[in-house]
Parts: C-alpha cells; structure tokens; sequence
C-alpha cells in the first residue's frame, strides 16, 4: 500500500527505531511512547486491522506473538508486559496497518483505556 505509512516504515522510505526484523515482521519504538518500553510490533504483509485476519493470512499473526515473547525477553520484560490491537477508528486505531503495541515499564492497571 503506497500511502500507508507503516508501510513505507517498512520499505525505508520513513525511518524508524527498529527492534526487531526478520523475513515477515518488523518492530519499532512508538515515536509517542506511552510507557518505558512501548514498541510496536507489524507484519510485513498489509492487513489493514485485527478484523481482515483470515485462515490465509493468520500465520504472521502467530508468528508476530512468537516475536513478542522473544522482544519481551530481549528488553527485559517479559514478566509484565500488555499487548494492545486497536481495531477500527472508533476504537483508537490511528494507522491502518495491523500492528500490536507491547507496552511495559510502568504500572499496566494504570494504562487501561
Ligand atoms: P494506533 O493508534 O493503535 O493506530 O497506533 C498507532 C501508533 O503509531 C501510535 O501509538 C503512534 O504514536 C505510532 N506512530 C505513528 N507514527 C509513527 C512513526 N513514524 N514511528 C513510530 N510510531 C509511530
Ligand atoms: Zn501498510
């Protein structure tokens, strides 16, 4: 997708702080970090939101959950951390390109929006 901007996070195009990459998913920093650690966690693939993963299409999003774990680890927060998707504008979701939000750092019961 030319005018999506994960997407061009994705190419280069735009720079981001990357945490993670391999063949099918990439991780970044929040450029408006919501806690210590708040990273950003994308398929390659263009799913525009949690509601167009499909049987053809889930397997990143396994994949994505694998990576994770491993982000969680590497940072050293894997025994607290929150995994968010917004779905649809009415539900905050402000960049149409499926991506998870792994937050930690700070009191999680305090982020509960
Ligand atoms: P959402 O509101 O769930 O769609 O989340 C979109 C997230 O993307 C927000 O938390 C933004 O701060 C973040 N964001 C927007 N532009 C960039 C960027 N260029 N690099 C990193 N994060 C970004
Ligand atoms: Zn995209």
């Amino acid at each position: 997708m030319s005018d999506c901007l994960f997407c061009k996070i994705i190419s280069g195009e735009i720079p981001s702080d990357k945490v993670y990459e391999d063949d099918t998913v990439l991780a970044f920093r929040d450029i408006e970090p919501q806690a210590p650690v708040h990273v950003l966690v994308i398929p390659k693939v263009h799913i525009p939101a949690a509601n167009a993963v499909t049987a053809e299409n889930s397997a990143v999003v396994a994949h994505i959950f694998e990576v994770i774990a491993k982000i969680a680890a590497d940072l050293g927060v894997q025994d607290g951390f929150r995994v968010i998707t917004n779905c649809g504008a009415s539900a905050g979701q402000t960049v149409h390109h499926l991506h998870f939000h792994l937050l930690a750092g700070k009191d999680m019961q305090a982020l509960l929006a």
